[in-house]
């Protein structure tokens, strides 16, 4: 058919044409609108349903890329939300379990340990919000893999998330075991949230067992804690929270857990908690606040 034959075409024709057009430009430009990983997902569903508008190929390639963009502005956006955060060099490759900045200064660090997990982790983020509240979450490797969606919330609400080994072994481990438990993990949450972390708690607290020593060797710090909730144990809210509270002094670090089995007494105790700490002065700030209020302590009395 010539160009003149096409120009007579039937008006419904043209219609038709026109239309069909129409739909696969929508469909094209709504599979590189969308702004969240789930509404792609969706959209990836439909255009499976849909299906050969587009060619196969295309298609991945567009979704690689657009995934590509999207995990460029996260990391973009952690960054900007101060949860992308260089320890200051004096910690590197240091163990510690309290600091000391300025004895006016009350501050209190709220961590929690073996997320993400669901329910408890979202109720503590629940917690947390309500009260204006940042914290640390010391997350496991295989937890974050298996609950992203829940990693990415810790660190889409500004709390810091730090590592806590892949599979929370306690016996001792060869060098190349216990790089993994770290690099490993490391990995994960840097895949899942964009963040990278060199903070390191070992589960039990145990030093000598491999993995400690390896995140020291890679300048991570080693953050223990100063006030052991001994929420693991399952105690009364009351219990619980006398067990913080008559351990806690300004430059303190509270251990919870989050996740790794029932935590129904550490959410319950939570709210009450950080009232006490508020009525006695106390504000709270993530671990690297307190490692950068420290340092900067220390730099004053430095120069004195
Ligand atoms: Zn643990």
């Amino acid at each position: 058919m010539n160009a003149k034959g096409m120009l007579r075409l039937p008006k419904h024709i043209w219609f038709c044409l026109i239309a069909g057009v129409a739909l696969i430009v929508s469909v094209t430009v709504g599979m590189m609108l969308p702004l969240q990983p789930e509404a792609l997902n969706n959209h990836i569903e439909s255009g499976a349903i849909a299906g050969n508008l587009v060619a196969s190929a295309n298609l991945s390639q567009r979704v690689t890329e657009f995934q590509g963009q999207m995990f460029d502005s996260w990391q973009q956006q952690a960054s900007a939300k101060g949860v992308y955060q260089q320890i200051p060099k004096r910690y590197q490759g240091q163990t510690l379990s309290d600091v000391k900045p300025n004895p006016r200064d009350k501050i209190i660090a709220l961590t929690f340990d073996d997320g993400p997990w669901p329910k408890y982790t979202e109720q503590i983020l629940d917690i947390l919000k309500a009260n204006n509240i940042k914290g640390t979450f010391f997350v496991i490797g295989r937890n974050m893999k298996n609950f992203p969606d829940i990693g990415k919330r810790i660190v889409a609400e500004g709390h810091t998330i730090a590592n806590h080994t892949w599979h929370h072994w306690y016996h001792r481990m060869s060098p190349k075991a216990a790089a993994y438990e770290i690099d490993a993990t490391e990995e994960i949450i840097y895949q899942v949230t964009g963040v990278r972390t060199n903070l390191f708690r070992p589960p039990g607290g145990i030093l000598g067992n491999g993995p400690a020593a390896y995140a020291r060797s890679k300048n991570y710090s080693v953050i223990m804690w100063s006030a052991d909730s001994h929420d693991y144990k399952r105690p009364p809210a009351e219990r619980l929270i006398s067990n913080v509270m008559r351990n806690s002094k300004p430059g303190g670090i509270v251990l919870m857990h989050d996740g790794g089995g029932v935590r129904d007494s550490t959410v319950k105790a939570l709210p009450s908690m950080i009232k006490q700490f508020r009525d006695s002065g106390y504000r709270f700030v993530t671990m690297p606040e307190m490692l950068a209020l420290e340092d900067k302590q220390l730099q004053t009395i430095a120069k004195k």
